[in-house]
């Protein structure tokens, strides 16, 4: 058996077409375009190339985006200040932090200031609450995109055997939520699952897995039971190459679905916090009127 790969390049290409195609139509009908403002501290080229792919998709679409580098010194007041100015300013739609934020700064105080309207991240507090009472509006791209590659596969999720593999605030546990409103069965599996050796069981019986750790071929591709969903969110950097969580070439041998890593998650995750702008644009500019 070799598993349907679940291309989300390609997804990703439809989902800007559409967004390229309803921007043109806001130009026209509304006489404006959804502005994307990230915020970074510092260059860091871990995420310089998450960072250049925003605005590149962002030109391809048609809508404004803006990079603001904050010099390593910005205090936390500072970086603060700067939200808060763009909360207050009518031209922009969105804001993007770009994560993690180096150790000085308390992400739950920092992202709290950004407008609840204007967090195409879903990150502030309010945002993951909505998640979790299932009133959301926009949800962390990761977990969006991860699951929009679960769905593509087209099987119906109801009572499935599901299990996510790490339990981060931005992208295990949004994902664990969009599951369970899915009414899929989860279980979520983190380090203390790994050390006392319970992962390789919960993989075993999984019907869709998820994986969201960060440590190449964590997942066997032995463990995968056949036929089931397998998708990668992991991004390692291994023998020069980019690689997920899971082995991939074994465990497509028996997944019945698979994300690769690249040209999984990652760029539907792009595509996905672009859909999130607009959906905000449409609130501040559509909905309004
Ligand atoms: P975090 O480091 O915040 O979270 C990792 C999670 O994995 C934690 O819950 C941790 O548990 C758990 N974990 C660590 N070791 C093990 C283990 N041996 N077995 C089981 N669970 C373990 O990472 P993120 O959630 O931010 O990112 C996870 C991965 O996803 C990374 O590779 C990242 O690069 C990638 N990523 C990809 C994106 C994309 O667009 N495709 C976007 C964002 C992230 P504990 O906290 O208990 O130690």
């Amino acid at each position: 058996m070799s598993a349907v790969i679940l291309d989300g390049k390609r997804r990703a290409d439809e989902v800007k077409k559409e967004l390229s195609e309803k921007i043109k139509g806001y130009k026209a009908s509304v006489g404006a375009v959804p502005k994307l403002v990230a915020l970074e501290i510092g260059k860091d080229s871990a995420f310089s190339v998450y960072v250049k792919s925003q605005g590149k998709i962002a030109e391809a679409i048609g809508m404004e985006y803006e990079l603001i580098s904050l010099a390593p010194s910005t205090t936390e007041k500072e970086l603060i200040e700067r939200i808060s100015s763009l909360n207050k300013d009518n031209s922009v739609t969105g804001i993007i932090l770009q994560c993690p934020l180096p150790e000085k700064f308390d992400f739950i105080k920092v992202t709290s200031f950004i407008s609840a309207d204007k967090d195409v991240e879903g990150i502030n507090p309010e945002n993951k609450g909505k998640l979790l009472l299932n009133a959301y509006r926009v949800v962390p791209p990761t977990s969006s995109a991860a699951m929009e590659l679960i769905e593509l596969s087209g099987v119906d999720l109801y009572g499935k055997e599901a299990v996510v593999v790490g339990h981060s605030s931005i992208v295990g546990k949004p994902l664990t939520m969009l599951l369970l409103d899915r009414f899929a069965t989860v279980t979520v599996c983190h380090i203390a699952t790994s050390e006392k050796g319970k992962l390789i069981e919960h993989i075993n019986r999984a019907d869709i897995v998820a994986v969201a750790v960060g440590k190449p071929n964590l997942i066997k591709g032995e463990w995968i039971k056949e036929g089931a969903i397998v998708v990668d969110i992991g991004i390692n950097s291994l023998d020069g190459k980019i690689v997920g969580d899971v082995e991939f070439e074994s465990a497509k041998t028996r997944a019945g679905y698979i994300s690769p890593v690249p040209g999984g998650v990652g760029p539907l995750t792009t595509a996905i916090l672009m859909r999130n702008c607009l959906s905000l644009f449409e609130e501040q500019n559509v909905t309004a009127q």
